[in-house]
């Protein structure tokens, strides 16, 4: 059943709107492609317009100086409606990108605990005093929000990622311009149905949340608007140099969550079973769509050849299928245009002398020839020089290098221009955090796979982005930090004589 998304999507000022010159999208189930929603699409005016209604209630000031605690208390009944409508949302979710319910389910409750998570750090948020070294003087450090913040997020983890963006920068007293991905923006309108609504009942002026719908052009226009203070953006490496050089304009701050090309090491003494599990669900979890997916398998030489038969006997047998349907393991690619750009990468490294052991096709069964389906893959024999192991590909494409010395196995895995996350799989401990403090990345699990929580920072070292989410440097993205200085009885201090 189609579901009910309005067609006047906009959200600006307090007001759902269409766009100002009448245009729509349509919003495709890629699954079969058939139509779910047809949703405003902006123009760079429409964006304009929204950063002025965020601009104004910013500068009328009642959120921004509003007690933490009233913020906090918005974060939290946002929080309690996400968990009320889960269901639904995971639903609308899996419609939209295609992932399995059991994903999307993972990604409300991971947002609700983000929301609780901002909510609850920012009542301690306190700021510090400074010892100045004189009675007669007070100083303090204080954190105060940036301003007006333009929230531009990717297609693969829509209601996640703008949560990751809106629960900090809202609970810092924030105003925002949110831009979800045009392909995929379904649960963020529902998201902004619900925080208009706790907003409103906080009494936040109008304009605080504004939400806008569009291709990259209405990105575009957020990053170099004079309007807006901060662009926290989320997406490819090449878009998010656009968005830099776009807010150098006006210095605007910048946070960018980039792509990722990440190790996932393993050595001989790994627990092989565990070791293979997660290889799986590190390449081919949302069918690899995933910036921190797994997708260079780095492998000691002693373990290659039984190792990658295993991987590709499992990935041979990874059911495709609809997400909302019971027993589908992972779902189809987001577009027609993205899944054809993975055949070339696929066709590109067996041109340049990789091994297909798994995959590489799109699969047979008739039940899946309308969607934008592609068979998990697994190439062997690759190496550093390999555009397909340099290159993010941001599909259901696994890589496999082999190593002899554990340097050899670090050199591998630095040697990329991204640095977002990585695993290095051993039993010895000592060998493990050794890697990990060499390893060029933003975060390194040990003997596991893709865990984050509300609490640990996000973010890539390298190109693979600038800035953190999550954490509490999640909130001081959001926050400027200003020094306060009192003298309590100021008298002459006489440096100049006359
Ligand atoms: P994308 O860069 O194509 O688009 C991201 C967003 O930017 C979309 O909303 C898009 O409309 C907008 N956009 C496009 N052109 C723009 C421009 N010139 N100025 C401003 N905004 C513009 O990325 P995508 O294909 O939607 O998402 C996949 C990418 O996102 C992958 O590279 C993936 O690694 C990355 N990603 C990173 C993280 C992370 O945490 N580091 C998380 C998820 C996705």
């Amino acid at each position: 059943m189609r579901p009910s998304i309005r067609s006047a999507s906009l959200l600006i000022a307090d007001a759902w709107t269409a766009a100002e010159d009448g245009r729509e999208r349509e919003i495709v189930n890629p699954f079969d492609a058939s139509p779910l929603a047809t949703v405003a699409e902006a123009s760079a005016r429409d964006a304009d317009r929204a950063v002025r209604a965020a601009r104004a209630a910013f500068d009328e000031g009642s959120w921004a100086r509003a007690p933490a605690t009233r913020r906090a208390a918005v974060l939290t009944a946002v929080a309690d409606a996400l968990q009320e409508q889960r269901d639904e949302l995971a639903r609308l979710e899996s419609l939209d990108t295609g992932k399995t319910l059991a994903e999307s389910r993972f990604d409300v409750d991971d947002s609700t605990a983000v929301l609780r998570y901002y909510a609850a750090l920012v009542t301690t948020d306190a700021g510090r005093t400074v010892d100045t070294g004189r009675s007669d003087a007070v100083s303090r450090v204080v954190h105060e929000p940036v301003g007006v913040c333009a929230l531009i997020t990717p297609w693969n983890y829509p209601l996640l990622q703008i949560t990751w963006k809106l629960a900090p920068a809202l609970a810092a007293g924030n105003t925002v311009v949110a831009k979800p991905s045009e392909i995929t923006p379904l649960t963020t309108i529902r998201l902004f149905e619900i925080l208009r609504e706790r907003l409103a009942e906080a009494g936040a002026p109008g304009g605080t949340a504004n939400l806008v719908l569009g291709a990259g052009p209405v990105g575009a226009a957020l990053a170099e608007h004079p309007g807006v203070d901060l662009v926290s953006f989320t997406g490819g490496l090449a878009t998010g140099q656009s968005v830099m050089r776009a807010a150098a304009a006006t210095v605007k701050k910048v946070a960018l969550e980039l792509g990722g090309k990440n190790p996932n090491i393993v050595f001989a003494d790994a627990d092989l079973e565990a070791a293979v599990d997660f290889a799986l669900t590190a390449a081919f979890l949302h069918s690899g769509q995933v910036c921190s997916a797994g997708s260079r398998l780095i492998l000691h030489r002693s373990l290659h050849r039984e190792f990658t038969a295993e991987l590709a006997r499992r990935a041979d047998r990874i059911r495709l299928g609809d997400g909302l349907a019971e027993g589908t393991e992972t779902g189809p690619l987001v577009s027609a245009e993205h899944r054809e750009k993975v055949e070339r990468h696929i066709a590109g490294a067996i041109a340049e002398g990789a091994a297909l052991r798994a995959g590489g096709a799109r699969p047979t069964e008739p039940g899946l020839q309308a969607g934008y389906f592609l068979r998990p893959t697994v190439l062997d024999g690759c190496h550093a020089g390999m555009a397909v192991v340099r290159e993010e590909v941001f599909g259901p494409v696994l890589t496999v290098e082999t190593f002899d010395h554990e340097d050899e196995a670090l050199v591998l895995a630095n040697d990329t221009p991204y640095g977002l996350a990585g695993a290095v799989w051993t039993r010895d401990p000592g060998r493990g955090e050794r890697l990990a403090a060499r390893l060029r990345l933003g975060t390194v699990w040990i003997n596991d796979y893709h865990p984050y929580v509300p609490q640990a920072e996000w973010g890539g070292f390298k190109q693979s982005g600038t800035g953190r989410e999550l954490g509490p440097s999640g909130l001081r993205e959001y926050q400027e930090t200003k020094h306060i200085w009192r003298t309590v009885n100021p008298a002459p201090q006489h440096w100049f004589s006359g």
